[in-house]
């Protein structure tokens, strides 16, 4: 489908102090409850990565599922979960990370990666880019290489797509919101 910049950011809701006061919190759920903007996102992915050398999809707990899990299935790649903390079962390696709010720790199965793999790695939203650092950390830390980041949004003022771009790696995102 026809990507629309503007039908996209329509479905994009800013809840203003949640879940901390301050925060002006993105909202993409009315993107999953709207199958024509859903085909639209998916399919913006499809089609610049159907011809791409990526050989996994990661993706980040848990937003990122929902998106990565169609575009891994539209791409006919593995699909790598980066959960939180003890949602995964068996031998895992975790990584502490700050939020825009708060501080967490991410986690990925041993052995999901390995040296030679190509990933797409897939997150809703960059913020300060703590979370896909971490996520990028648990992936080079099994030899693994990040070839790009994707995500919906952007906040580029937040600095996390630069911080990225410094470490050489592309970023893709759909929209972007000036501010946080
Ligand atoms: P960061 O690590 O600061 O780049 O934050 C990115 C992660 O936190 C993503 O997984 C987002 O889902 C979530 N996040 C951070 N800030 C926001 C925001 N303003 N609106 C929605 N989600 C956010």
């Amino acid at each position: 489908m026809l990507y629309d910049d503007f039908y996209v950011k329509s479905l994009i809701r800013s809840v203003e102090d949640w879940p901390k006061p301050g925060i002006n919190f993105r909202d993409i759920t009315p993107i999953f409850s709207d199958p024509k903007g859903m085909r639209m996102v998916v399919d913006a992915y499809v089609h610049r990565y159907i011809t791409s050398d990526i050989t996994h999809i990661a993706c980040i707990d848990a937003r990122g599922f929902l998106i990565a899990a169609v575009l891994a299935y539209e791409l006919q790649k593995p699909l790598i979960l980066i959960r939180k903390k003890g949602k995964l079962p068996g031998k895992t390696i975790s990584q502490a990370y700050d939020l825009e709010y708060g501080s967490a720790e991410l986690e990925i199965q041993e052995n999901s990666v390995k040296t030679g793999d190509n990933v797409l790695l897939f997150d809703d939203l960059i913020a300060t880019g703590g979370t896909l650092l971490a996520a990028i950390e648990l992936l080079t830390s099994q030899g693994a290489e990040v070839k790009e980041v994707a995500a919906i949004i952007d906040l580029p003022d937040l600095g996390g797509s630069q911080k990225l771009q410094d470490r050489n790696i592309p970023v893709f995102n759909l929209c972007a919101y000036e501010g946080d």
